[in-house]
């Protein structure tokens, strides 16, 4: 697979967030990870939402046409997810037409919960009986409802560098996480920090 070496980033402590992590910048300039329906097949693989036997016949079912709409969708939901992280960084609240519109599209995946016996015992799980499109969309939609549900909103952060546009959810003991990572922004944001200490004014 020619996308095989891309490198998405998986920083995010959370599926939702490394959605919106495949939008970045670099050296200044705004890049996309998700420029073709494969991008976004391997990445929902990569994240563990789907299994690649599962990307496959999600592939196999879908024409050019759908693939292309689908990843049209998914970069819509991300756009969303992205506002949505913004607004929780900034301790603001999301609005209520953003919560109904991904409550709408959720509506639209029939399905039951099951259960089913794991090598550790059993687990509770949605069997969906949705077409792919709409099952695949679901899984992004899952994993945006499952971070504004099960996690405590204000760890839902901005990398503390401004003109990084990465998220994380920050599980440090302490909460006191600012970096996406500390080789792409933390270290480049110290050593600024000791440069205006030490001289007067930042070298970036
Ligand atoms: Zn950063």
């Amino acid at each position: 697979m020619k996308n095989e070496t891309r490198k998405f980033l998986f920083l995010g402590n959370h599926p939702c967030l490394d959605l919106i992590n495949t939008q970045l910048t670099v050296k200044g300039e705004p890049r996309d990870l998700l420029e073709s329906f494969d991008d976004l097949s391997l990445w929902l693989v990569r994240a563990r939402l789907l299994t690649a036997t599962q990307a496959e016949a999600a592939k196999v079912h879908l024409k050019n046409e759908e693939a292309a709409s689908l990843l049209e969708w998914a970069k819509t939901f991300r756009a969303t997810f992205r506002v949505v992280a913004e607004r929780v960084a900034a301790g603001k609240t999301v609005p209520n037409s953003t919560i109904n519109t991904m409550n709408q599209f959720l509506a639209q995946r029939p399905g039951y919960p099951e259960l089913v016996r794991t090598e550790e015992g059993f687990k509770r799980r949605f069997h969906s009986l949705a077409t792919p499109q709409v099952e695949l969309l679901a899984l992004l939609l899952e994993s945006a409802s499952d971070l504004l549900s099960s996690s405590h909103l204000f760890l839902i952060k901005k990398c503390a560098n401004a003109p990084c546009i990465l998220y994380f959810l920050d599980t440090t003991k302490n909460h006191t996480r600012n970096w996406c990572s500390m080789q792409m922004c933390g270290n480049r944001m110290k050593v600024a920090a000791h440069y205006r200490r030490s001289r007067g004014k930042s070298p970036l």
